[in-house]
């Protein structure tokens, strides 16, 4: 039979579900508190072109977004590319892509790069991530790949992801990810990202219409506090807010266009403690700059508490504090060059995944249910697994 469904956030999991549920014929009802869809995955215009406010890419091994985009007749926009990736430890950028990158890393000796080869190889192919659960990524990449590797590679990467909660995140995490990342390879063997052409917005857009055109409605600026009522009017209420009782990092992303192009590569992993931000993208380097009026797009990024101050900041001191650390890393950045400069903040951004994550159910009553991010484990969240997510609650249903 046919309900009436109520969806709260229209993020890429509200609008997923909303899709999938109206495409079988339900009656759905999206209320979104902002006045723009596409939560985390969000665009604005970007010297003419759609952006996405943080950094968004997708992997080989992305099969649910892959098959959506399909589906839903934007497989034609997909790009791949291969990607390249910088490492900058004590003032100098190395490239991190391939085998023999590690082998010509000079911060390593050759017995650190061996171990962390090996070890890298080793979590490719296994595939039980549960017996990493009770171990702390910590201690096991300590263990396996050795103090020297998790001092230059390792400790950056979840501080810089994780913050002061690094030391209690469950290996399974590390696990996924280097599980996962590891897989998404061409033919050549070197890895390669996906994204879409127009930008993730052309996917929060295509769905949006197809949920109208199934007869569904969408409502902006509509924040539901208590789902107390829409259990009165709804026959199924799907709840995609952040969950309370999950503890969160924000994220904080600064965004701009130039016409110097600073770096040859797309990622660059910021491995200093003193670096305000852990991420720094050329987003141009993955997408190419023709659609963004031949200028270089770039993201600094990172992830920090709740009470950080990064959050109350002035714009223009965090891009100053935040530009003069850029400087450092590359002598030729000019800051009057930057243009568009914007800085986005979110407040749920990433949750902490300490050693023995609990996932909650999706059911929370017989008319409410739960699908949120904080409910990706052990793979890192990902537009994908909000994809998976929908689907699988939507065939428990
Ligand atoms: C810095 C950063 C980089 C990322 N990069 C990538 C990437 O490269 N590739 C990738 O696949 N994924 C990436 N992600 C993750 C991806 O963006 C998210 O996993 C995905 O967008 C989450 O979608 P969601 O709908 O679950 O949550 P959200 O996007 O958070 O959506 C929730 C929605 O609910 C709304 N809402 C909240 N409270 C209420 C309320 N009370 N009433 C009504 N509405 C409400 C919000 O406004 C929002 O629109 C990144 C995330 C971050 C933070």
């Amino acid at each position: 039979m046919y309900k009436k469904i109520a969806l709260i956030g229209g993020g890429i999991g509200g609008l997923t579900a909303g899709y999938y549920l109206s495409k079988k014929g339900h009656r759905v009802t999206i209320f979104e508190k902002e006045n723009f869809l596409g939560g985390l995955a969000g665009d604005f215009k970007m010297e003419g072109e759609n952006l996405e406010k943080l950094y968004h890419h997708f992997f080989k091994t992305d099969k649910d977004l892959i098959n959506l985009l399909k589906e839903v007749g934007l497989e034609g926009q997909i790009i791949w590319n291969k990607s390249s990736t910088g490492l900058y430890w004590k003032n100098k950028m190395y490239p991190f892509n391939e085998a023999m990158d590690l082998l010509r890393f000079k911060p390593l000796s050759l017995v650190d790069k061996f171990r962390m080869g090996m070890a890298a190889l080793y979590l490719g192919f296994d595939k039980n991530w549960q017996k990493y659960e009770d171990k702390t990524a910590v201690e096991w990449v300590r263990r396996w790949m050795g103090k020297k590797g998790y001092e230059v590679v390792w400790k950056p990467l979840l501080q810089g992801k994780f913050h002061k909660y690094y030391k209690d995140i469950s290996m399974a995490w590390l696990w996924a990810r280097i599980h996962t990342r590891g897989n998404s390879k061409n033919d050549k063997g070197e890895e390669v990202l996906g994204y879409i052409d127009g930008g993730f917005e052309k996917l929060v857009e295509r769905l949006a219409e197809l949920i109208k055109i199934n007869g569904g409605e969408i409502k902006l600026k509509n924040e539901i506090r208590d789902t107390k009522d829409l259990e009165k009017n709804f026959d199924l209420v799907i709840d995609t807010r952040p969950d309370k009782e999950v503890e969160y990092l924000a994220t904080v992303n600064i965004v701009f266009s130039s016409d110097q192009n600073l770096s040859e590569y797309y990622w660059h992993n910021i491995n200093d403690s003193k670096s305000p931000f852990l991420a720094f993208i050329q987003h141009t380097n993955l997408v190419g700059k023709e659609k963004y009026n031949n200028k270089n797009i770039y993201y600094l990024g990172v992830y920090v508490p709740q009470d950080h101050e990064f959050l109350e900041m002035d714009e223009k001191k965090l891009i100053n504090q935040w530009f003069d650390y850029l400087k450092k890393i590359f002598s030729k950045f000019d800051k009057t060059r930057a243009k568009n400069v914007s800085v986005f903040r979110f407040k749920y951004g990433q949750h902490i995944v300490s050693r023995k994550y609990k996932v909650k159910s999706y059911k929370v009553s017989d008319k409410v249910y739960r699908m949120n991010f904080a409910q990706i484990y052990p793979q890192d969240r990902g537009v994908n697994f909000g994809v998976r997510e929908a689907k699988k609650l939507i065939s428990s249903l």
